[in-house]
């Protein structure tokens, strides 16, 4: 079926990348910032959007999504659960909310074209701007690629392990593996 809600004016990568550090620049978040979501969802994003609401939902309301945005007005609809798992620095609860940001910046309200073409790839379907955007907006390149473990990453920018294997390799960025943990009696004390 043709779906004329499945496309979007196409994004590359870079344009998605640029978007993000715009808005982390906005928010004052330098590139070695791990990204506070409460805050910036709850007073943040309503100084810089007129009308931004954030709306938490009792789970059943959104009927099995983890989040959506609205795109004729500037509102992102969590289900209670994502939300207290947000509260709870889940990386799965943040970067989901991460990935609304980025509908809400690229997909909502004026800026909103919808396409049908037979040239449709990746960079036109908003669900992959999207988790790109929660990908680079998370993680900027600059601080990521100062991390030399995945583990580093993980804990900096507050994201699970597949989100920072994924970043690091659209970034071509090699981490170093940790040395194997020695056994017990090989440990010196000094
Ligand atoms: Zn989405």
């Amino acid at each position: 079926m043709d779906d004329p809600f499945k496309h979007v004016r196409r994004r590359s990568r870079q344009n998605i990348d640029a978007l993000s550090r715009a808005v982390r620049v906005i928010f004052g978040l330098g590139d070695d910032d791990r990204v506070a979501l409460i805050p910036l969802l709850e007073f943040g994003i309503d100084a810089i959007l007129d009308d931004f609401q954030l709306e938490i939902l009792p789970d059943a309301e959104l009927q099995g999504y983890e989040g959506l945005t609205d795109l004729t007005r500037p509102i992102i609809r969590l289900p209670e659960q994502v939300y207290n798992r947000l509260r709870n620095s889940c990386t799965h609860a943040r970067f989901t909310a991460a990935h609304e940001l980025g509908h809400l910046f690229m997909h909502s309200g004026d800026s909103v074209h919808y396409a049908r073409t037979k040239q449709a790839d990746e960079t036109t379907d908003p669900e992959w701007q999207a988790n790109q955007f929660a990908a680079c907006f998370l993680m900027p390149e600059a601080g990521f690629r100062k991390c030399a473990t995945v583990e580093e990453a993980m804990v900096k920018f507050g994201v699970g392990y597949r989100a920072a294997n994924a970043r690091a390799k659209s970034l071509g960025h090699k981490f170093r593996r940790l040395p194997k943990k020695r056994g017990h009696g090989m440990s010196r004390t000094p």
